[in-house]
Order: structure tokens, then sequence, then C-alpha cells
């Protein structure tokens, strides 16, 4: 007598790759916070001579992540950030009472913002309660998210992620974030950008974007680029075009920094402030197009007049 095998629902093959990824070993909140250390393992150095520490930590975040979808008193964005820079300290706590005195604030967003990913990446249906919480969980900081575009300019920080030790400076990096996209929730716009940012770093790319654009696939500037770096702003009669110009402090901090480059009257018809818009893109002393990757960006973050850094360092091994 055969058993019956039903064919596997779109739920079941959600679970084989969970199984895969998170592994089988306690419930889905251990799961995640098991999964997301190993995003940051190899950033603490000789904790295995405490090696009570990261059970301890482990455990103060299982229970912390457990008990948000009860917690009353987070509600909004306030609330949030609060309960979150209190886990960060109870995380940094639990490694020091082990005898590990260097965990950082950077380690430790790392830890919890992952653990909040991949309870997402479980979902709603299989790990309930979390929902409401979502648009106002923080972005994972990274390397990949620092070296991103769309995020540049928004982080000051004078040292690896890893090493963040201002809890303030930390949270600078998230509102300006939500500043910069004020229509998404931050983790939405991270899972897209780490997506690609990751992807375009892996060999497979390279091949793609070592091929030389035809003239006829030359870049059309995108929307985000418009939004993200050229601002109009009504002053009085006339309506102001501004830029915004990457500068390099040292090689490894961006500044940004708006100039105003043209001036037009209030009563511009759209037509032409798309025209005025475009003379912008094209005038290479603000934006460039990289002949490799074949994208339009802020001169900020051309090498030359044909390379962006980014295809600098990934062809070419130039070291920034
Ligand atoms: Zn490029």
């Amino acid at each position: 007598m055969s058993d019956n095998f039903p064919e596997p629902s779109p739920l079941d093959q959600h679970d084989f790759l969970l199984l895969l990824y998170f592994g089988a070993e306690g419930d889905d909140v251990a799961r995640a916070v098991r999964r997301a250390y190993q995003d940051l393992s190899r950033t603490v150095y000789r904790v295995g001579s405490c090696p009570e520490a990261r059970p301890l930590a482990q455990e103060v975040l299982r229970s912390e992540l457990a008990a948000l979808p009860s917690r009353d008193d987070v509600t909004n964005q306030g609330t949030f950030d609060a309960w979150h820079e209190d886990v960060c300290r109870k995380l940094s706590a639990a490694f020091a009472t082990a005898g590990y005195t260097s965990f950082r604030v950077g380690q430790a967003q790392k830890w919890l913002n992952m653990a909040l990913k991949y309870i997402y990446v479980f979902g709603e249906t299989r790990l309930p309660g979390y929902a409401r919480f979502y648009r106002f969980c923080h972005v994972p900081i990274d390397n990949i998210v620092l070296n991103s575009p769309r995020f540049y300019g928004l982080a000051h920080f004078a040292e690896a992620w890893s090493r963040i030790t201002e809890y303030s400076k930390y949270l600078a990096f998230q509102v300006a974030v939500r500043e910069r996209f004020p229509h998404s929730p931050p983790l939405a716009v991270e899972f897209r950008v780490w997506q690609q940012e990751y992807a375009s770093n892996n060999p497979g790319h390279l091949q793609l974007t070592q091929r030389r654009p035809s003239p006829e696939s030359l870049p059309k500037p995108s929307e985000d680029l418009i939004r993200d770096f050229i601002r109009q702003e009504r002053v009085g009669n006339s309506i102001r075009l501004s830029v915004c110009q990457i500068l390099w402090k040292g090689s490894h901090e961006p500044r940004s920094h708006w100039r105003q480059v043209m001036t037009l009257p209030a009563e511009t018809d759209a037509a032409a402030m798309i025209k005025a818009i475009d003379a912008i893109l094209h005038d290479g002393r603000y934006f460039g197009v990289c002949k490799e990757c074949n994208e339009r960006l802020p001169a900020g973050w051309m090498l030359s007049n044909r390379l962006c850094h980014r295809c600098a360092s990934t062809n070419h091994g130039v070291v920034f």
C-alpha cells in the first residue's frame, strides 16, 4: 500500500528553502537569530576565548525578538528606535558579561537587523506578529550597502561598519535613508539594493558589464537619478535647479553638497523643465556615463569621463 504524496505547494517549496538556509534546530525566531550571526561572525575577533559570550547574547536577542509582537509600547518609529538601541546595548552587555568587551554597535546592529530581515523572509504566515514593525525596521549596514550608489553620501563613519561605536552616528545613517527614500520602508529599499549590488559584484555579471554597449543602448537617465540628485525649488518668481555633487574627503568618505546650477521662470512648462533637467544630466561637470557598466552617474562617482569607481575597482582592481 503506497502513501499519497501530494504535489508541493508554494508554501512547501518555501519551507524547503528555509530548511536549507536556516537549518532545523529551534523555533523560527531562533533559526533567524542563529543564521544572522553568521553575517557578522568573522568580525567578532577572538570571541573563542570567551566561549559563553555567543550563547548568552544569542539568547538575549532571541528572547527580545520573540517578545516583540506583544510589545504594546512599540508603536511608532521613535519607540521602535528606542527598543532597537536598547537591544543593541543589551547585546554588548551580554558579550561583556562573558568577558568579551569589544562587541560594538556596528556588530549589534548587523545581528539585530539581519535577524529581523530573516524574520520577514519567513513571512507573516509562518511567523506572525511582526508585520506592524516592518516599516520601522533599519537597514543592516555592511560594505555592500555602504558601497551602493543608492546610499552614497548618507554614511559618515570614520571606522569600518563593524567598529561603529556610537549609536547616534549609526542612527543618523538610518534617518538619512528614511529621508532619501520617503515613500519606501528602509528594509524594502535594502532588500532590492542589496541584491542588485550583490549580483553586480559576481563574476557572471562582470562578463555582461564588460561587453561594450551599442550606441542605441545608451542609458536613459533613470527617474531615481533625477529624484536623488536634481532638486527643483520654487523661490519667489523663479525655479531653482540644483545638483547634488559628491565630494570626497579622503578616499573613503563621500560628502554630498547641493550646488545651484540653473534658474528658470516660475511659469516654465513641463516640457521646458524636462529639457533643462536633460541638459544638466548631459553636462559633464555634473554627470558622466561609464563606458563599462553603461550607467549615467554623478561625476563624483566617475574616475574619468569613461569609467566609474565601481567598474574601476571590480574590473580593473583599482583600490580606492
Ligand atoms: Zn561603470
